[in-house]
């Protein structure tokens, strides 16, 4: 399970001769951004770790869904003998 985002962008590299210099046939890269001790950072994804981020990062947003699933069932729960709220 992996904490942040999984970046998908287009971009040119700028050498004057590539492919990318028309400024349509962009290269593919794939990049992490994620807080890193409360600050914002963005890491290069290499080809052969792209399915396993991509899918640890899927996996933490189930992680998070199915907790906050179990906190809104248990708050329910938690309130029902205060059918109007805490006071
Ligand atoms: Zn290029």
């Amino acid at each position: 399970m992996l904490p942040g985002s999984f970046v998908e962008r287009n971009r040119a590299c700028g050498r004057p001769n590539c492919r990318c210099a028309d400024g349509k046939s962009l290269h593919v890269q794939y990049q992490i951004s994620v807080l890193v001790d409360g600050k914002p950072r963005v890491f290069h994804v290499s080809a052969k770790m792209i399915d396993q981020v991509r899918q640890r990062i899927a996996m933490r947003r189930r992680f998070d869904a199915a907790a906050a699933s179990v906190c809104g069932i248990n708050l329910r729960r938690f309130l029902a003998p205060w059918p109007s709220g805490l006071d």
